[in-house]
């Protein structure tokens, strides 16, 4: 019987020399430890890749110089359903509001219910029990996927309109592009830079400084805009995200003593499996990882916190086709819009032992809010615009 299976381990192994090449050298050590079972975070930074399905981490992997990304370290792994209300396939907006506030809405609402009721998300939960919030993105700050965490519209177009909704809810740290939408209106004539300056914010931009130049003062909230409109893409010389992941929870932990809430967003994978463009989807998967890489170092150090990173949704039907080997990527994509595949997530922490398995992407808020022993609270009505 041995020696039967000696024989079969023989001849199994030949057919795989070339997957054995590509594996990481060596397994990274599980960082979990057992006590953190049944332990409750008192912070969570909840890291959303958009479009990020399997194939862009297999491809950022791969890619990768050692074969192994930050990613890999995270010792739980699930799987997230993303249909929205009335679609197998859901946009971002559908798809973060999933996270925001638990509930299936239509594609393209934001922070209100398929019946266009505003939700409360867990931001604005999060701030009414006095943790300190944070919204970094690689996108402009009122694109889908942050501004579902803070506005409630019917229509993720409405830019400026979502604009409006980060003066009602102080955000203790908001970082992305877009700043044209608040001191370049074109349908009213406020100037929200101005607006939250008066409330006590410091508003900084790129044109100012650099963000690691950024001396953050604790006792205000701070907004640092990365561009007027949307972002540069990683490949064309944007590398703010992974320094704002160092900032952000260094800023916030200190901001409350009751914890924080963050969600940082790789924004722009989602733009390059669009555009079926592979290199560009490879290099914001890079940069979004390095971002990982500084909010798992926290994690680690604080003991405290709770770090999940998912998608809401993948983009392009992205495959690495035959001709893939240890130093080229066969990329290839099979549409230029989402696609109704289940995406991974990956949880380290306090708490994180409740993301294995298999469950909608509304179940990311329950689990979350449960964390925050918030698991009762009936969502009521945010602050609605007409
Ligand atoms: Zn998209």
């Amino acid at each position: 019987m041995k020696l039967l299976l000696l024989n079969l381990i023989a001849l199994l192994y030949p057919l795989f020399p070339e997957t054995a090449e590509l594996r990481p050298p060596a397994p990274t050590p599980a960082p979990q430890t057992v006590h953190d079972e049944g332990k409750r975070p008192k912070n969570i930074i909840l890291l959303i890749g958009d479009g990020m399905g399997l194939t862009q981490v297999s491809a950022g992997m791969y890619a990768h110089k050692d074969k192994k990304l930050n990613i890999d370290q995270f010792p739980v792994t699930g799987l997230s359903r993303t249909h929205s209300a009335k679609n197998l396939i859901t946009d971002s907006a559908a798809g973060a509001t999933a996270f925001s506030c638990g509930c299936k809405t239509v594609n393209a609402y934001i922070g209100v219910d398929a019946k266009k009721k505003p939700c409360f998300t867990i931001l604005e939960q999060a701030k009414k029990e006095g943790l300190a919030v944070g919204l970094v993105a690689s996108c402009s700050v009122t694109h889908a996927t942050p501004a579902s965490f803070i506005a409630h519209v019917g229509d993720r177009a409405e830019t400026e309109n979502i604009a409006t909704f980060f003066l009602e809810t102080e955000v203790d740290l908001l970082i992305g592009g877009g700043m044209k939408y608040f001191n370049q209106r074109k349908t009213d004539p406020r100037n929200l830079v101005q607006e939250l300056t008066q409330k006590g914010v410091v508003v900084s931009d790129f044109s100012k400084q650099a963000i690691t130049d950024l001396r953050p003062d604790l006792k205000h909230p701070l907004a640092w805009f990365s561009a007027e409109g949307e972002p540069a893409s990683a490949l064309k010389g944007r590398d703010y995200l992974p320094a704002a992941a160092r900032l952000a929870p260094v800023f916030l932990k200190q901001r409350s003593d009751k914890g924080f809430f963050m969600m940082l967003e790789g924004s722009q994978i989602d733009w390059g499996c669009h555009d079926k463009d592979g290199p560009r989807a490879v290099a914001e998967m890079l940069d979004f990882d390095l971002a990982i890489g500084a909010i798992l170092e926290f994690a680690r150090q604080d003991g405290e916190t709770l770090v999940i990173i998912t998608a809401d949704h993948e983009t392009g039907g992205m495959t690495l086709e035959q001709g893939t080997g240890p130093d080229t990527l066969a990329i290839n994509f099979n549409t230029n819009y989402h696609t109704a595949c289940m995406v991974p997530v990956y949880a380290y922490g306090p708490g994180s032992e409740l993301f294995g398995g298999m469950y909608e992407n509304t179940a990311i808020y329950t689990k979350m809010m449960e964390l925050f022993g918030w698991g009762n609270v009936q969502p009521t009505p945010g602050s609605v615009k007409k």
